[in-house]
């Protein structure tokens, strides 16, 4: 059941009314879950903190809205919007948008509950939260978009401001829904003030944020290679994924002479036996820039080989050092496990939320993985936004070197805070990032006196 392996028996409780609530929300209780058995130490040894995980749990306000939007023919259509409030211990609620017709409670909730513990993480004042549509921007007119945004915001921008909560991007929310959505916010708010990061250059945002995550997951990776005298020249990496993330991985990776493998989508992927080069991926970028939507079985060259049927490049026949997980949730289960084990496997660094099952984390575990979770790993990409919001505040632009720098600096950090845990409580680093995330929101909740 979902309480197997949890000893402590106010933690169950604790666990079990949960689960009884949200009972149809699978990945919310798989997130709480993963967290719930790797705090099993710190309960023992600061049990007043018990209490305040159940306060936790609970997220401070869920809010849902109607958002109509007028197609290109001029049809009514609706979409359900989300914004999840989980917590502002803190700082002000911070988390990206997702659009994606698989947006349901329990995808947002799972996603705000793990934005908490990564947020607290970057070393940066920002609570956690998370919203997005179940609308499909996939095969959508600009126009379309344009106004599902503007629809979306108009029923958003009476629940956010820059003090208060200041959403991002997210799968399907990139530079042009950002757009759209922070031209709406200005329109109807007359605040100018950064209220959501992901912003184009031009008018606030950022250096670096596009390529955050991606990037951040690398340099996580480095930090713990470092710590073993080793380095990513001639790892041979397996990524999956075309997105920003995904993209902005493969670059450093070959940046730091790393061998990259693999890309893919929902669709399948595509396998570069002698790793892409730097052309090649560039190919793919310009090609994912010219159409969102575009397809990886689109991407050709002389050597690519295409597997299609849904299949995921983790079944790949070769040797793999690497696994960079940059898709979308529970995109490793079990079995896929099983596989990279069998090809040599040594660390999985997870650039996307949530993208390995809890049975698979267990299979990395047995077999001597690193395990780099994603919450400590694509940490990069909220950081970043966090320097956009400071920026913002300033009202000044970092230079594209000044960004790179704080970003190396707290991926350095958040790997240090994560191992130091670890050590403390004698756990993976896994758990050390779960540990450092949660004391560190407990410790505040604790001070502010929310607890009876
Ligand atoms: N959606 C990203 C994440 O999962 C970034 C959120 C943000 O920049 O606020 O962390």
């Amino acid at each position: 059941g979902l309480v197997h392996g949890i000893k402590n028996p106010e933690l169950r409780q604790v666990l079990t009314e949960v689960f009884m609530k949200d009972q149809d929300q699978q990945e919310f209780m798989q997130a709480v879950r993963e967290v719930a058995v790797s705090l099993q130490p710190v309960f023992e040894k600061r049990p007043e903190l018990l209490p305040i995980f159940k306060q936790i749990v609970e997220p401070e306000r869920v809010i849902t809205f109607r958002v109509s939007w007028l197609d290109d023919a001029g049809n009514l259509q609706v979409n359900r919007g989300f914004r999840v409030q989980y917590s502002s211990a803190i700082g002000p609620y911070k988390g990206g948008l997702r659009f994606h017709p698989s947006v349901n409670l329990s995808i947002m909730k799972f996603l705000a509950f793990e934005q908490i513990f990564k947020n607290s993480l970057t070393t940066l004042p920002m609570g956690g939260g998370k919203g997005g549509s179940d609308f499909d921007p996939k095969g959508k007119s600009d126009a379309e978009v344009m106004r599902f945004c503007q629809s979306f915001m108009t029923e958003l921008q009476r629940h956010i401001s820059y003090v208060q909560d200041v959403p991002a991007g997210d799968i399907g929310v990139g530079a042009r829904e950002i757009g759209y959505l922070f031209g709406q916010y200005k329109r109807i708010t007359k605040n100018y003030t950064g209220v959501l990061t992901g912003k184009g250059q031009e008018y606030g945002g950022s250096e670096i944020r596009p390529e955050a995550t991606g990037y951040g997951a690398v340099l996580f990776v480095e930090n713990v290679l470092k710590d073993k005298g080793e380095s990513l020249k001639g790892k041979r990496c397996l990524v999956s994924g075309a997105g920003n993330v995904a993209q902005y991985c493969a670059e450093l990776l070959l940046e730091k002479g790393a061998i990259v493998l693999s890309l893919s989508d929902s669709q399948g992927y595509v396998y570069e036996p002698n790793g892409f080069s730097k052309e090649q991926l560039q190919a793919v970028m310009d090609m994912k820039k010219k159409n969102n939507s575009a397809r990886i079985s689109e991407y050709k060259s002389d050597t690519a080989v295409y597997v299609g049927d849904r299949r995921k490049p983790w079944e790949l026949d070769c040797q793999v050092d690497i696994a960079f997980p940059c898709a979308t949730q529970n995109e490793i289960d079990e079995a896929d496990a099983e596989l990279l084990i069998k090809h040599g496997c040594q660390y999985v660094v997870e650039g996307a939320n949530m993208p390995s099952t809890n049975e698979a984390i267990h299979k990395y575990n047995k077999a001597g993985i690193v395990y780099c979770p994603g919450k400590a790993a694509n940490a990069g990409g909220v950081a970043v936004s966090g320097l956009e919001m400071t920026q913002n505040r300033m009202s000044l632009n970092w230079t594209r070197e000044e960004v790179r720098d704080k970003l190396e600096r707290i991926m350095k950090d958040i790997y240090d805070s994560a191992m130091g845990a670890a050590r403390e409580y004698n756990v993976d680093l896994a758990s050390g990032a779960n540990i450092a995330g949660f004391t560190k929101v407990a410790d505040a909740v604790k001070a502010q006196g929310a607890v009876p």
